[in-house]
């Protein structure tokens, strides 16, 4: 493996892109087939994030991409937004980790903890007003937390200062649609927070 590039922190875009494609700071490196940058406007006012590739998105380069990443589209769709929009209109989607663990095991902390400086940043440069973090694994890595997603959603948490939404991950929902009603309340406190800001 090698080193993970300094100055990730005041990189613009094409640099940190370039930077994540080239990485080999941990041993995910081995069995990508590519990175998983991220996708959206880079000035859009909501930022999704999730917690890393699998099998699809490691293919296409994209996050959120099959059944979960159009079930994502449609929550988008619905109030108002889209991978394709931009400002209000938009959202900027990226996950924790940028390269498929294998086999879609759990992220290891090692791992997460080379990769973050890249989410950190991006979250620097999109300057969202809100993060919708989704699934268990990216809420606990975001708010460096062991609760459980039911115990902190409901509530406005903070990531560098931006208003953090708890909820659950598309691909969660698509087994247990009976959690949509909740995922809803969650996109609609995630509206409220924008409007309060
Ligand atoms: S997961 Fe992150 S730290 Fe690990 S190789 Fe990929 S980009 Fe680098």
């Amino acid at each position: 493996m090698g080193l993970r590039p300094v100055g990730i922190d005041t990189m613009d875009w094409p640099a940190l892109q370039a930077a994540v494609a080239g990485c080999e700071a941990c041993s995910l490196c081995r069995s990508r087939k590519n990175t998983v940058f991220g996708v959206g406007d880079t000035q859009a006012d909501w930022m999704v994030i999730g917690e890393a590739p699998g099998e699809n998105e490691d293919l296409q380069g994209e996050p959120f991409v099959g059944a979960a990443g159009q079930l994502l589209d449609n929550m988008l769709r619905a109030v108002g937004r889209s991978r394709s929009g931009s400002g209000e209109q938009g959202a900027y989607i990226a996950n924790v980790l940028k390269c498929r663990p294998p086999a879609n095991r759990n992220p290891q902390p090692q791992e997460v903890a080379q990769c973050e400086p890249y989410l950190a940043r991006q979250v620097a440069l999109v300057q969202p007003k809100v993060i919708i973090a989704m699934g268990r694994f990216a809420v606990q890595s975001l708010l460096q937390t062991s609760e459980p997603i039911g115990r902190l959603r409901g509530q406005v948490h903070r990531y560098q200062g931006v208003p953090v939404i708890v909820t659950y991950h598309p691909a969660y929902l698509l087994r247990t649609p009976g959690d949509k009603g909740k995922a809803w309340a969650d996109l609609c406190l995630a509206m409220e927070t924008v409007a309060a800001e």
